[in-house]
């Protein structure tokens, strides 16, 4: 790693980790834009796995098969063209950005995610694309796996209800139709079993900064986050003849 992507203190990467439906990704996207970081959705890498299981015929739940499959599945995230789109995922050059973004592929990238050899390779190309600092990154594990020495990190939480109505207008705005009891119930379960994983669970990071969404806006909790990270930046004072990295 270059010399220019660590402070003294740390990576200059804002880790925001939590469970599905809490608002992580709006947030995420928004406090990249506002610090000119690239945003990197690592749950999208998850759900490019789930979708090549799907398209191979592979079950989802058959450790050596989707390990077999794993060299075969070349992920490629390109960031959002414009500020408020979603990050475009590719597997194997195909456009996969929008089969991935169903409550069912969600499912099964959680079943692929608590298996080893997936969650290596995926974890190495986070480390890859963050190595040069200016990332925002989002998902389960980057504040406790992925990026342990992040500069900033958040954990961001709300009511299981809330959440599952905040995917529900997602999703709808984005014309799926879907049943929001049914899908607060795959919520409660795909958090159960992110949690109760035993490699690299759900859980917050002792350093990281808590926010529980259920009563705040999107904005709101922006602009709690850029108060922590710029209050911790003004804090940085860089050594006689170092250059500030900050
Ligand atoms: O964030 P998203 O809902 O797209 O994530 C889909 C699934 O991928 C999660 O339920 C989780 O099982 C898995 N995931 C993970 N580690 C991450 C990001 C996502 O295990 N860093």
């Amino acid at each position: 790693m270059s010399k220019q992507t660590r402070s003294r203190t740390g990576l200059r990467v804002v880790t925001i980790d939590g469970p599905s439906g809490g608002g992580k990704s709006t947030v995420s996207r928004k406090v990249a834009a506002e610090l000119g970081y690239t945003y990197l959705d690592t749950g999208a890498m998850y759900r490019a796995v789930a979708f090549g299981c799907e398209q191979a015929g592979v079950d989802v739940e058959n450790e050596t098969a989707v390990v077999a499959l794993l060299d075969k599945l070349h992920i490629k995230l390109l960031p959002a063209a414009s500020g408020g789109d979603d990050v475009r995922v590719f597997l194997n050059g195909e456009d996969i950005s929008t089969a991935v973004r169903t409550p069912e592929m969600g499912m099964l990238a959680s079943k692929v995610s608590a298996f080893q050899p997936v969650r290596s390779k995926l974890t190495a190309m986070q480390q890859e694309m963050g190595e040069s600092g200016n990332l925002v990154a989002e998902g389960r594990d980057t504040g406790t796996i992925v990026f342990p020495d992040a500069l900033w990190k958040f954990y961001l939480d709300a009511a299981p209800e809330e959440r599952a109505r905040r995917r529900v207008e997602q999703l709808r705005q984005k014309g799926q139709q879907v049943d929001e009891g049914a899908l607060l119930a795959q919520i409660i379960k795909r958090d159960q079993d992110d949690r109760e994983r035993t490699i690299a669970p759900l859980t917050k990071a002792e350093d990281a900064v808590l926010i529980d969404s259920s009563r705040l806006s999107a904005d709101e909790v922006v602009a709690r986050m850029l108060k922590v990270i710029r209050k911790q930046k003004k804090r940085y004072h860089p050594p006689p003849g170092m250059i500030p990295l900050l």
